[in-house]
């Protein structure tokens, strides 16, 4: 690592702040995969990166079988028009087969999922069928070979990649880990991660709030942003602004967390020691971002640690977590692929108050609007002291950099929080 890499000393961003995209990209070229995998079962694997391309041991499905329920039949049995009498064979369920050639003239009762009998090629679905008596049905003509057919292989041929490395593993990937038959898949080692909150005025849930004191809101929030991210959370409470403390307990964690993430301390009040504790144990910039909320960012080394250092606005560490930090998580827990989250337009109920110069992020209420359409409007206070507009939000209005004030009825992108999830 080279000393001072990320500082901004004399770049051309150092008065409006570091592009958001800019920093993100920066984050990302520093970080790799951490080492070490595992083998995991199928079960557990929820949330789990890949570490292995997972192939198709087998065609899935593996055989042809019926779409639906109805009868087996030789397509070419079938005029192109009215209908045919065919002589029932016999009856085959999924989970059995029928291994004899379904000879001319012949069908078979079948049903979802099984087997298609060597010299059928389609499926008349049951509804279309006249049963003559017990040994002969009626059926309709102008039927295409492959009709209510699922061919072998139509979802994955054998031998083909099912899911590459890199891949996060929701529960429809799990399943189709499953599909192959893998009771067990490789996974990269969950990075550790380390948070600390830093303040003298920060006083933990649960204790008595002594005057001048707040309760520290940030660690509960990171803590449980983590966990849902997957990643393995060492949560090393509370630190005062003291120098020296912090010094040490930042030297002790870089000696064997994969990341270390603070919030506080990284403004440049006079208690803001964050960045003169990290020059002297890593190799840390202090970045404007020209982002809103959450301008500071503290992004570099701590011993082997990639080191985070969030604003302590509530807000602004959760927008700075969501944006910088997340990425370059997801990125040590093995994850390929772009990690920018989908923006989509919506159109806005109501004024939106903005400066032009920063990208920002502002908490909206996403909705129907009354011509079907994607409605935003504001959670109100855009402070980024009031957490609970991140409660009250179901996603992020983004606003670009340049963008000024807008109207109601201008068109913004938004991010939801929430997404369509299995
Ligand atoms: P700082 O970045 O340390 O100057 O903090 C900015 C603001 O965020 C101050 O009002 C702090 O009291 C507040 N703050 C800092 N850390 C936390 C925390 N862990 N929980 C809630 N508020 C915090
Ligand atoms: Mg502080």
């Amino acid at each position: 690592m080279q000393p001072g890499a990320w500082t901004q000393r004399g770049s051309e961003h150092a008065e409006a702040g570091l592009p958001l995209e800019e920093a993100r990209r920066r984050i990302l070229a520093e970080l790799a995969p951490v080492s070490g995998s595992e083998r995991v079962p199928l079960a557990t694997s929820l949330g789990r990166v890949l570490a292995e391309d997972v192939h198709a041991a087998v065609s899935v499905p593996p055989h042809d079988n019926a779409a639906m329920d109805g009868y087996a039949v030789r397509s070419a049995d079938l005029p192109a028009e009215g209908a045919a009498e065919l002589h029932l064979a016999g009856r085959v369920l999924a989970g059995e087969r029928w291994e004899s050639e379904l000879s001319p003239g012949s069908c078979l009762r079948i049903m979802t999922g099984a087997p298609l009998p060597p010299g059928a090629d389609a499926v008349v679905v049951q509804e279309r069928a006249e049963a003559v008596d017990a040994a002969h049905v009626r059926l309709p003509g102008g039927v295409a070979p492959g009709e209510n057919v699922r061919g072998a292989g139509d979802d994955l041929a054998a031998g083909a990649v099912a899911l590459g490395a890199g891949c996060r593993l929701r529960p429809q990937e799990v399943g189709v880990i499953g599909s192959v038959g893998r009771a067990e898949v490789t996974v990269h080692r969950r990075p550790l991660v380390v948070f600390l909150a830093t303040g003298d005025e920060l006083c933990s849930p649960g204790e008595p709030l002594a005057p001048g004191q707040i309760y520290d809101s940030n660690r509960p929030l990171v803590v449980a942003a983590l966990r849902r991210l997957g990643v393995d959370v060492q949560d090393r409470g509370v630190v005062g602004d003291d120098p020296a403390t912090l010094e040490a307990i930042l030297h002790e964690v870089g000696g064997y967390a994969d990341a270390v993430i603070t919030t506080g301390g990284v403004s440049v009040g006079e208690a803001d020691h964050v960045k003169a504790a990290l020059d002297a144990v890593g190799d840390v910039a202090l970045w404007r971002i020209a982002l809103r909320p959450g301008r500071p960012l503290a992004f570099g080394w701590v011993g082997q640690a990639a080191f985070f250092g969030l604003p302590g606005n509530p807000v602004s560490a959760a927008v700075s977590l969501y944006k910088l930090v997340q990425p370059g998580l997801r990125r040590l827990m093995g994850e390929r692929g772009d990690l920018t989250p989908m923006r989509i337009p919506a159109w806005t109920a109501e004024p939106l108050r903005k400066r032009p110069g920063r990208a920002e992020f502002q908490r909206g209420i996403l909705e129907h609007g009354p011509d079907g359409v994607a409605r935003v409007t504001s959670t109100g206070s855009q402070s980024s002291g009031v957490l609970t507009s991140l409660v009250h939000a179901n996603c992020l209005i983004y606003l670009e950099p340049d963008r000024g004030h807008v109207a109601a009825g201008e068109t913004v992108y938004v991010q939801p929080l929430e997404g369509v999830q299995l």
